[in-house]
């Protein structure tokens, strides 16, 4: 508080302690020297009113107290020596009204000091606290406000909240209205700015106040600052993507062979068709049949080395991640031809199982083959090490319901490798967890976060015969396949 402030508010203190014992005086002297026959002791009353603005409890009886002493003395000076008539009954019925309006002042004082004590509590909360009439006019505007906005109270009250704090909103302002007229409540998070100009993200806590008759009289808004936890989290989803990106092209890094066979044995057709198509035109009776068979063959296999090259540059980029429908067994289309050549370097056997009609998903096409293609990196290299028994991949994709009948896309790779060990099951998913001596042990987290991010979840079993299973489940399109 400025020194001005604080000697206003003394000279306003003198001012109501003076203008009681004023009024008192005043009415005292005309109750005793005045012929009026009224009861004029009445008026006592405003005094103890007055009071009550700057006396605590015992204050207040204390100047009933006095008014009635008054009231009894003016009396026994005017009438003290003549038998008791009507200014008697006057005298009486002034000490009841003052007596009475004494006793109601000071309950009035009580439930008035509760209520702005509990105003006061909510000064003490670090969030910002406001209230708006249903005009979205200010009428509270708490100390946490002052601080996180930087308004005043007294410049924020009587303002309009939405034009004052910049408000963006998530959603349509009416879509929210409605909400908090059919719940009475509303959260969510909300763009403001602040007096001096900086941009904040808070959490909005909004409560309906109504009136006796269910009316709609305010709206309690309590609002905390996240600006720097966004902020934070915003980085990190930087840094997530990023290490997803670096995860997926050193997995690529581990299929080079694969790759480069995928691309060359295309364009090793390509040669050859090329030369049977010279041989084809050099006949003394050029076998154009055959020219023209060759010339297919040769546009289908170059199709198939620049879809190769595609996908492979799709996997390199460093995109942001998209959500669009997508079919899970094109997922499994796009990731099998860059692993077949590992497959069939260590004699794996591949069972590939795909549901009909194709399970659709929303996601970003780009991460999901991501997920599956470490899935299936892992899968060679757990069978990579096994030296006995059968080694067989096999990639299923299903649909199912739920415990909720929520519809469920599921994809499976499972292997006869040497599965996981009971110690091992719980740390799989987390970061730099792995048993590879060239593993960085970011895959299987890298894949739990995408899938996740994709409103599914990822799991890993032992299988009963044997190996290793991973299950993902992605919540499936509706009205696609069921
Ligand atoms: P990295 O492959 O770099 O080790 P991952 O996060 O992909 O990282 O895998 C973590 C660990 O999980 C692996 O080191 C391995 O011990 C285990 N693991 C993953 N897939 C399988 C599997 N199919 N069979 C057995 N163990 C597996």
């Amino acid at each position: 508080m400025s020194n001005q402030t604080v000697a206003k508010t003394r000279s306003g203190a003198w001012f109501y302690a003076i203008l009681p014992l004023a009024v008192a005086s005043g009415i005292f002297f005309i109750d005793t020297f005045t012929k009026l026959d009224i009861a004029i002791a009445v008026l006592y009353v405003v005094v103890v009113l007055v009071s009550a603005g700057f006396l605590n409890r015992k204050g207040v009886l204390a100047v009933g107290g006095i008014c009635m002493f008054l009231a009894v003395l003016s009396y026994l000076i005017v009438h003290g020596n003549m038998e008791p008539g009507s200014p008697a009954i006057r005298c009486v019925i002034s000490l009841c009204v003052i007596a009475i309006t004494t006793f109601l002042t000071v309950t009035n004082q009580k439930a008035t000091q509760e209520l702005s004590s509990q105003a006061a509590l909510l000064d003490l909360t670090h969030d910002a606290i406001f209230v708006r009439d249903m005009h979205d006019v200010i009428t509270y505007w708490s100390a946490g406000a002052e601080e996180l906005y930087g308004w005043r109270r007294e410049e924020a009250i009587g303002r309009r909240a939405t034009e004052l704090l910049n408000t963006r909103f998530p959603i349509a302002r009416e879509a929210i209205d409605e909400q908090l007229r059919s719940t009475d409540r509303w959260q969510g998070e909300l763009g403001h700015r602040t007096r001096d100009g900086r941009e904040l993200t808070v959490t909005s806590r909004w409560s309906l106040q109504r009136d006796e008759r269910g009316r709609l009289v305010a709206t309690m808004e309590t609002n905390s600052d996240i600006t720097e936890h966004k902020r934070a989290e915003d980085q990190l989803h930087q840094a997530r993507s990023q290490l997803s990106h670096v995860n997926r092209v050193a997995t690529l890094g581990e299929l080079t062979a694969s790759i480069a066979h995928e691309v060359n044995q295309p364009l090793a057709a390509v040669v050859t068709n090329g030369e049977a198509c010279l041989r084809w035109l050099s006949r003394d009776e050029p076998e154009l049949g055959e020219v023209q068979l060759s010339v297919e063959r040769m546009i289908s296999n170059g199709r198939r080395a620049s879809e190769v090259v595609a996908r492979l540059r799709a996997l390199a980029r460093k995109d942001v991640p998209q959500r669009v429908e997508l079919d899970l067994n094109d997922i499994v289309d796009d990731v099998l031809p860059l692993v077949e050549r590992e497959i069939f370097r260590h004699r794996i056997k591949l069972v590939v199982d795909l549901a009909s009609p194709a399970p659709r998903v929303l996601g970003d096409r780009i991460q999901l083959q991501q997920v599956l293609l470490n899935l299936v990196v892992n899968a060679i290299q757990a069978m990579a090490t096994t030296r006995n028994g059968p080694r067989t991949l096999t990639v299923v994709s299903n649909t199912r319901l739920d415990d909720s009948g929520g519809k469920i896309a599921t994809l499976k790779v499972g292997d006869t490798g040497p599965g996981i060990a009971p110690e091992a099951a719980d740390r799989l998913f987390t970061a730099f967890y792995t048993t590879k001596t060239d593993g960085m042990g970011m895959g299987l987290s890298i894949c739990r976060s995408i899938i996740e991010a994709h409103g599914g979840r990822i799991a890993a079993a032992p299988r009963p015969e044997g190996g290793a299973c991973f299950v993902l489940e992605l919540p499936l399109l509706e009205g696609v396949h069921a």
